[in-house]
């Protein structure tokens, strides 16, 4: 980086030492940083109808939002059935308006004092009283001056999302602008591209230097436009340049041999099943045979709903390899789930002569050694543990496929450590969380997807209810009456993790609470966080066997943990948990042919309000998701049952800039772009990345030179994904 760049902030004009702390705390150090700090929205003339006047007589039909610069006159807070209602009054040059809240009265208060100027942007209603309204607008406050200016010259004014570190040295929006112009007019010319001539040139981009320039000061709103399209596409350039940098690597490695699926084991097999598989585990199944036959190692991501039975799929794809003389490993995220699939394969493979050993913590050293040396003799065909146990020192006689079960728990990186350990078979990776195509692109791009996408016939939809904590008693009698058919019950409490002490009194408190009093005639058992897993398996499995009608659960009752009897989940405090958590609990049950129950609680009113909030997406502003998100949450669990739905509301809810959390993908989080909304800008900077690194990927030809030189510097902490380093 040229030195100017790199020099601190606070040699620029207005800032000094002081203000140069309060940047440094949100993350700006250098004048480059700075210079990368580009405004949140921008204030443009082209939505701006500069008149009172005119959007009064524009307003028959109209659509569209409008902007208006007003002042404000007064405002007041009116009671409407006892809820807040916040009115603004503002004028302009040629008449009045107001602006109206449902919620916040007492923060927007403070924000709306009489005499200052604001720029305000909604749809426009009119009152019954015929005045001009705004409900929630958006609004940016203007100094006095720079509200006529912009009336007067039309130019666009950048606001700057204002940290409170910076407020706290006195700075406001517009002396923030003004730094930050005088940084952008000294030192934009001194950035050094970071795309190639060639790509510029081809897609037509923005150079580097006029793009940063256009994003703070855009001389109209298509040029800001074209400066936003560079920065996306770079973006997901070098993000597509990592996955196709991953799909290199693994590609490159053989494994040298194909297997043969026989056809009359699977069939024995297939005949021993209680039930017949469904087309779309059949679909499945013929696609990773494929892979499984070709020579070519596979790398396939298999994603289906809970309870769509994915693990037969992997048992079934672990037989052929097992059939060919090789060994097959199923690695679980928890000891439960990896002792359970340990139980029930064991069961299943008996009859057909095939020796499965697990591997999990706890289990005595000599018993350890045993299978290590069993599995290295190659006297086990399967093996079954945690993903821990098993990539530590574990020798494998014949290793032919690694599945890896309930893959969102630890993230893609899982995958980049095998190949490292030297496992150079076959991969399957299942998970439950269903990821929208275009996502799932991106973050696995360099896997192939298969999809589960119907369940077994014999499922009834789980009928989903939300309750206020007052219907607690006729819940407890539901769950009673219940227990004559058979039924058995997960009762779940979200306990925040205070500290050890705090968790196990509560825990404890609520079971004796329950089988003192509301459910004293049933049989309780209760797990906690604090307990180790054999304990909390020794109650699973007491559950399992119908010891208990009643499961109390103070922790997050384990992911793909399948007990087919318990069809009542009752989730109290349900507004704590995040869509995908109560989507995984639900799936606890419904699990066989009889009808199953998700009683969702909540505080009184917010059910209430849950029940009766209707919403669209469409229609919703990002003021409003953010205020209403748990109640949308709740309600989407009552409308969906599909677990594609509710990820697509979850994307929606944490925005799509969460899905690329380091830990979970090991990729970049995305800046500039979205992956749900800039598909095209997505697929054409992925064509353009997978050309250049697929046709030889020579990143030291000169062209390309700067690809390699970026990576480097700006996503050194990513390329460890690529596992090129
Ligand atoms: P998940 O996909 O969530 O891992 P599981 O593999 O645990 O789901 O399957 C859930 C339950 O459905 C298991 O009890 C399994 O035996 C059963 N199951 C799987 N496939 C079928 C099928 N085709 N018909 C009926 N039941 C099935
Ligand atoms: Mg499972």
């Amino acid at each position: 980086m040229p030195e100017k760049l790199s020099t601190s902030v606070q040699y620029l004009k207005s800032v000094g030492p002081k203000r140069a702390e309060s940047f440094s705390k949100i993350g700006i150090n250098t004048i480059k940083d700075l210079l990368f700090y580009f405004p949140t929205r921008y204030l443009d003339r082209t939505t701006l109808l500069n008149s009172v006047k005119v959007v009064q007589h524009l307003i028959e039909g109209y659509q569209g939002e409008v902007t208006i610069i007003g002042q404000v006159i007064d405002s007041e807070v009116h009671y409407y059935h006892k809820k807040q209602i916040f009115k603004v009054r503002m004028k302009d040059a040629s008449g009045f308006f107001e602006c109206v809240w449902f919620q916040g009265a007492k923060y927007f208060k403070n924000v709306f004092t009489t005499g200052d100027h604001f720029a305000v942007s909604a749809k426009p209603v009119l009152t019954k009283y015929g005045h001009l309204q705004f409900v929630h607008p958006d609004f940016d406050r203007l100094a006095e001056k720079e509200s006529k200016d912009f009336l007067n010259t039309g130019k666009i004014i950048p606001f700057y999302r204002m940290a409170k570190e910076l407020r706290e040295t006195n700075l406001g929006d517009l002396s923030l602008r003004r730094i930050i112009h005088q940084a952008v007019e000294s030192f934009s010319n001194e950035l050094t591209e970071t795309l190639p001539d060639h790509i510029i040139k081809e897609k037509n981009l923005l150079a580097l230097t006029e793009t940063v320039r256009n994003m703070h000061f855009p001389k109209d709103y298509p040029s800001l436009e074209i400066a936003k399209y560079r920065l996306k596409f770079e973006e997901l350039f070098y993000l597509e340049c990592l996955v196709a940098l991953r799909k290199k690597f693994h590609s490159e490695k053989k494994k040298g041999f194909s297997f043969k699926a026989q056809a009359s084991p699977l069939k024995n097999f297939l005949k021993s099943l209680p039930f017949t598989l469904t087309t779309s585990q059949l679909k499945v199944l013929s696609e990773i045979r494929k892979d499984l036959e070709s020579s070519k190692p596979m790398n396939r991501l298999l994603q289906g709903d809970v309870g769509s039975g994915k693990t037969i799929v992997a048992l079934i794809s672990m037989l052929i390899v097992v059939e060919n003389d090789f060994q097959a490993v199923l690695m679980a995220p928890t000891e439960i789930l990896a002792d359970q699939h340990f139980k029930r394969i064991m069961e299943m493979m008996k009859p057909f002569g095939i020796i499965v050993d697990e591997l999990i913590g706890g289990q005595k050293k000599s018993e350890r050694e045993k299978v290590l040396r069993n599995i290295r003799e190659g006297k086990t065909n399967i093996i079954i543990g945690t993903h821990a146990l098993i990539e530590e020192n574990v020798e494998f006689q014949k290793l032919g496929l690694v599945v890896i079960d309930e893959q969102h728990r630890f993230g893609v990186m899982q995958r980049s450590t095998l190949v490292q350990k030297g496992f150079q078979s076959d991969v399957l990776i299942m998970t439950a969380t269903p990821i929208p195509r275009t996502l799932s692109m991106t973050i696995y791009g360099d896997l192939d997807v298969s999809v589960i996408d119907e369940m077994p016939l014999n499922r009834k939809p789980i009928k989903t209810y939300l309750r206020g904590e007052n219907k607690l008693p006729d819940i407890y009698d539901f769950i009673k009456s219940k227990v004559k058919n058979g039924y058995q019950t997960f009762l779940v409490y979200p306990l925040v993790e205070e500290s050890e002490k705090i968790e196990l009194k509560a825990a404890q408190t609520y079971f004796d609470e329950l089988s003192t009093n509301q459910l004293k005639d049933l049989r309780l058992c209760l797990i906690h966080g604090r307990m180790s897993w054999q304990e909390k398996e020794k109650i699973m499995f007491e559950f399992a066997a119908k010891k208990y009608d009643v499961l109390v659960s103070t922790t997050v009752i384990e992911v793909g943990i399948d007990i087919p009897d318990a069809n009542i989940i009752v989730i109290n405090d349900a507004f704590r948990f995040g869509l995908s958590q109560l989507h995984q609990l639900r799936g606890r049950v419904g699990r066989s042919d009889r009808q199953a129950y998700c009683l969702l609680v909540a505080k009184d009113e917010l059910a209430v309000r849950s029940n009766q909030f209707n919403f669209n997406f469409d229609y919703l502003s990002p003021e409003l998701i953010e205020r209403n998100k748990s109640i949308i949450r709740l309600n989407s669990m009552v409308k969906y049952s599909s677990g594609f739905d509710l990820a697509e509301i979850d994307l929606k809810l944490r925005g799509p800039g969460n899905i690329f959390g380091t830990q979970q993908s090991g990729l970049p989080e995305l800046k500039y772009a979205n992956v749900i909304e800039d598909t095209k800008i997505l697929s054409n900077a992925r064509e353009t990345a997978f050309k250049i690194i697929e046709s030889g990927g020579n990143l030291s030809d000169q062209n390309n030179s700067i690809i390699k030189k970026t990576l480097k510097e700006n996503y050194s902490n990513h390329i460890h994904f690529a596992r090129t380093a």
